[in-house]
């Protein structure tokens, strides 16, 4: 390797220490990955409350000082924790972190505009300074405004470049238009240019695509899907002007985390080579969910936000004709009001059928994963998905709507080539996926051919060793240098 890059990725969830979604699994797996090609690549994030004990009484202090939010002066404590190789700074501040909630706050403008300026203030004095600052989601966007307007003069600042990872567009960070003056103290000259704000509100959203040296999002599919107004939650026109600058990486996962062979939270370990503990998970799954123990019925599940992204609707809309086949349906989510009743009441109808989990629960998700057969995405959009790659890793068939990620990693069963690793369909419609799920069903009770689909699936390599190659060469790119 010719270049060692220095890259600080900077993102407001990683796992395992803070976790709503797809995008701390990210945080928290391709770091080890571009660190394992010999970067020195760290890792930032708030100190929540949530972060559990076991690693907050492991963090070590290494330095305080003030900052400036608009004309608030603010405590900034970093401290650090190594996990797998990789450094994590926890930016402290108990005013803005001790909260409930992550992120459903009132103040989540100061709250995460504080975070980009103490992370920028925080390199020098932690001596670090990156060629590269990746910054992730609504709640980084005004970094990289911040770092031109506020550091780049300074010649510690002036040749970091920026990366904008979009791992979801609908949200988006918006804020009055006062943010401006009052939160992120910037000229109105970017306001009047239009960079900073939509629709006549602060974006921070907008705020990063518009000022980051590169944006990238996480599967080929999206980045082409949010160009379109369908899918460009009103910014389809900002990624459009900015075209040049947008790539799509598919995201991985964490293989030796997510190792049917090891996984110690499973119920018993199997490979593609003997698959004799998956029947076992799928039996004791079914034994804790209260579910008929039986191993020629196919187990179907869906493990998500319950949110309308996920095509929720469409289970709705076809549920009870989908509950007259002989199936089991398991269900661990939390979400929206509407969805969680919807569940529980499908599950008080078809006790035999359907065990509904209205909860967050990791571990149980993966038993579900490995005791399924069947995993169901039938998402609206999807930027990449995990829960399709976590499914093919243990063996769980996905079945999935042909859109983002779930579109560039999902290829359909071919009935007369055997090819494919899961089930998909591509219209936005219920009963087109209730005609791929029997598909799907169909294919089940042919076991022979069933068997030889789930090592087909587990055959799969969506670690995170490509995505990764993908990610430092663009770092490379960006620097003007060759790898
Ligand atoms: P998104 O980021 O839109 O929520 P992803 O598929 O990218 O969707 O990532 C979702 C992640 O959250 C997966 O790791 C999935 O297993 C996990 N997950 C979602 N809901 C739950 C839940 N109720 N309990 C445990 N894990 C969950």
């Amino acid at each position: 390797m010719k270049n060692k890059l220095k890259i600080l990725f900077v993102s407001s969830e990683v796992a395992p220490f803070a976790k709503t979604g797809g995008l701390a699994d990210v945080a928290g797996s391709l770091p080890q990955a571009i660190k394992e090609e010999g970067h020195d690549i760290r890792v930032v994030m708030p100190q929540y409350r949530q972060i559990p004990w076991d690693y907050l009484q492991n963090l070590e202090h290494q330095l305080h000082f003030r900052t400036r939010v608009g004309w608030r002066d603010n405590y900034v404590g970093v401290n650090s924790l190594e996990r797998e190789g990789v450094i994590n700074y926890f930016i402290d501040n108990k005013n803005y972190f001790d909260r409930d909630s992550l992120y459903d706050n009132k103040d989540k403008h100061i709250q995460f505009a504080y975070f980009c300026r103490a992370v920028l203030e925080m390199l020098p004095k932690i001596n670090f300074q990156p060629d590269i600052i990746h910054c992730n989601d609504w709640q980084t966007g005004p970094l990289s405004i911040m770092l031109k307007e506020n550091y780049q003069t300074y010649d510690f600042y002036k040749d970091i470049k920026t990366v904008y990872t979009i791992h979801n567009l609908r949200y988006q960070g918006v804020f009055g238009k006062e943010v401006l003056d009052d939160v992120l103290a910037l000229h109105s000259k970017y306001w009047d240019w239009g960079v900073v704000c939509h629709d006549d509100c602060i974006n921070y959203m907008k705020m990063g695509i518009e000022m980051s040296d590169m944006i990238t999002t996480v599967s080929k599919t999206y980045a082409s899907e949010i160009k379109t107004p369908y899918f460009g939650e009103g910014l389809d026109y900002v990624l459009r002007m900015n075209a040049d600058d947008l790539y799509g990486i598919v995201n991985g996962i964490s293989y030796q985390e997510n190792d049917p062979t090891s996984d110690n939270r499973i119920y018993a370990n199997y490979s593609a080579d003997n698959l004799s503990g998956k029947y076992e998970n799928k039996r004791r799954l079914q034994e804790d969910m209260g579910l008929p123990i039986r191993e020629d019925v196919p187990v179907i599940s869906l493990i998500s936000r319950l949110v309308e992204q996920k095509g929720l609707d469409l289970i709705s809309a076809i549920v009870d004709e989908l509950l007259q086949e002989d199936i089991q349906l398991i269900i661990l989510g939390t979400g929206e009001y509407f969805y969680e009743e919807m569940f529980k009441d499908i599950g008080r109808r078809y006790p035999n059928k359907v065990a509904a989990n209205i909860r967050y629960d990791s571990n149980l998700a993966q038993k579900i994963y490995a005791g399924s057969d069947i995993f169901l995405m039938p998402s609206k959009y999807e930027p990449c998905g995990l829960g399709q790659l976590f499914s093919l890793r243990y063996g769980t068939i996905p079945l999935v709507r042909e859109t983002g990620g779930l579109n560039d990693t999902i290829k359909s069963y071919n009935e007369v080539t055997g090819e494919g690793n899961g089930f998909t369909f591509k219209n936005y419609n219920a009963h087109d996926m209730l005609y791929t799920i029997r598909r799907a069903i169909n294919l089940y009770h042919q076991p022979e051919l069933w068997d030889k689909l789930v090592r087909r699936a587990m055959s799969f390599d969506f670690s995170w060793n490509k995505s990764a190659n993908e990610y430092i060469e663009l770092y490379c790119r960006l620097l003007g240098i060759n790898q």
